[in-house]
């Protein structure tokens, strides 16, 4: 506001699923320096995908130490950066000793399915049908909670430390802020609701941990630390940087990636939507102040909650897809159909549609709408006329075929129809997947500018128009949807996505 400094700077960690960041802001909200690390992804056994924790924490204080250098190099001084704030990867679970603060296993990744046993071992104990309207999240291999018990039954190291009451549990928020507060020693140990809402233990009406939810889970809580649930933004709550160039910088506030890619949007006012094309992809809908638990296969979640504001918490209806950017990925660590992400729209692009080709990329099973736990990734139509266009061009239609079922069931959810998408994240740099996305929908697809949101793609904004007289690409979809619907009569097989569900 007037009369205050201009010489405001704040800082953004954020902790995806596959990097790290740090960021350096400016009042006006311009990125002025920023740094990535890209960290391991461990995969030891099929549908099992883990972090080092140790590693989440050292590469985001190494970007941190770089990005205040080149931040430093422009002439700035680091006492102007004001506060940190904290975005991270959700459900991903992290066990600790409370009392050392040493990790006691690798972190179990959101999109790992080790659990789907025990999913299918809840789902049939009683009570597990009242889980949802509590907790506005299905059973399954997704959150937090079956995540514990796997830990829980399978290492030794966990099970001991729970039996002497020292085992700490925390999604990567409660963890980064426990760690950069400097561990033990001061022993910060809180999370925001947008996280803790992605454990099944809060309840979702009143943002706190609820007895009914813990103890359906066989959880008990004198034997486990959970973290203080506070709200996502508190300059009191989440303590200060303990070491490095921003020691003693104060953490503002917390949210989850994907509540800051919609706050990052400006999806302040009900019926405001994002999709985020991620390592993953996930659309969250501004419901307002009161949740509404899903009847079509949707979260129920936590928006944001800025109590400190005085701003009442804010809820959204939201639509998970496990695989997105992991997908093209896939292409490419796997399969070897190029060296670098951006490169599958020149790929895909080489061909004028998919050529029948069909890719359910279910490497975690399916979520929204459809939570099939046990679903593989397939793919359909593949004839002596594939190229790697095909399927590059079917890995992005997947995406966009999951999102098109993802906004039927809000739709039917919210009695509400979007008209427009506002989407970011690393895949939406796509400019094919996101026209193509723009024909599925029939409503336009926005990509705003990269300084307007919290995960910004380097290219530039652009309107993707659909519908009506505005629309730009019918042909290719076109040729898409008659080349499918003549293999379908020739085969009387499953090579559609409406199909195949
Ligand atoms: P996260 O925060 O989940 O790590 P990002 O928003 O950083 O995800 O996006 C990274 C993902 O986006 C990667 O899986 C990558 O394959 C994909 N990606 C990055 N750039 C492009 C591009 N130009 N076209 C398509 N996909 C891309």
């Amino acid at each position: 506001t007037a009369g205050e400094s201009p010489k405001v700077f704040v800082g953004s960690i954020d902790n995806g699923t596959t990097s790290s960041r740090f960021l350096i802001f400016d009042r006006a909200g311009t990125p002025i320096a920023s740094h990535q690390i890209e960290f391991e992804q461990i995969y030891p056994n099929p549908g099992w995908h883990e972090h080092n924790p140790d590693e989440l924490v050292s590469s985001v204080e190494e970007c941190i130490e770089k990005a205040c250098k080149e931040f430093g190099s422009q002439g700035h001084s680091l006492s102007d950066i004001k506060v940190v704030g904290i975005t991270n990867q959700r459900e991903t679970t992290v066990v600790w000793d409370s009392e050392t603060g040493e990790h006691l296993h690798n972190a179990i990744v959101w999109t790992d399915t080790r659990t789907a046993s025990i999913v299918r071992e809840l789902k049939a104990r009683t009570g597990a049908g009242d889980l949802t309207e509590l907790c506005g999240l299905p059973l399954s291999t997704y959150p937090s909670s079956t995540k514990l018990l796997w830990l829980l039954r399978n290492d030794d190291k966990v099970k001991k430390a729970y039996e002497q009451g020292r085992l700490a549990f925390g999604t990567v928020d409660a963890w980064l802020v426990y760690k950069l507060n400097g561990g033990p020693a001061k022993n910060v140990f809180v999370s925001d609701p947008t996280n803790a809402s992605r454990t099944m233990w809060m309840n979702i009406h009143k943002l706190e941990y609820d007895e009914k939810l813990i103890s359906f889970f066989e959880l008990d809580t004198k034997k486990l630390h959970l973290p203080k649930i506070v709200p996502s933004s508190d300059p009191n709550a989440y303590g200060q940087l303990a070491d490095g160039p921003l020691k003693g910088v104060k953490i503002g506030g917390v949210l989850g990636d994907q509540s800051a890619a919609l706050v990052g949007q400006c999806g302040f006012s009900p019926g405001r939507a994002k999709n985020t094309y991620g390592t993953g992809c996930f659309l969250l809908y501004n419901v307002g102040e009161k949740p509404v638990i899903s009847k079509h296969g949707l979260l129920a979640t936590v928006a944001y909650d800025f109590r400190g504001q005085n701003i009442p918490p804010v809820y959204a209806l939201e639509g998970s897809i496990a695989v997105a950017g992991s997908s093209i990925k896939f292409l490419m660590n796997n399969l070897g159909f190029f060296g670098d992400s951006a490169k599958v729209n020149e790929v895909a692009s080489s061909v004028e549609d998919n050529g029948g080709c069909v890719f359910v990329t279910a490497f975690s099973g399916l979520f929204a709408p459809y939570w099939i736990d046990d679903a593989k990734g397939t793919i359909f139509g593949i004839t002596a006329h594939t190229q790697k266009g095909h399927i590059a061009r079917a890995t992005l239609e997947a995406t966009c075929f999951q999102t098109k079922a993802i906004l039927e069931a809000m739709e039917k959810d919210s009695g509400h129809k979007l008209e427009q998408l506002a989407v970011d994240g690393g895949m939406s740099n796509s400019d094919l997947c996101m026209q193509t996305q723009a024909d599925l929908i029939q409503i336009p697809v926005d990509r705003p500018s990269s300084e307007q949101i919290s995960t910004p793609p380097p290219s530039p904004p652009f309107s993707y128009l659909c519908g009506g007289r505005t629309c730009l690409t019918n042909p290719p979809l076109r040729f898409r949807r008659r080349h499918l619907e003549e293999f379908r009569r020739a085969k009387g097989d499953q090579s559609r996505w409406e199909d195949v569900f």
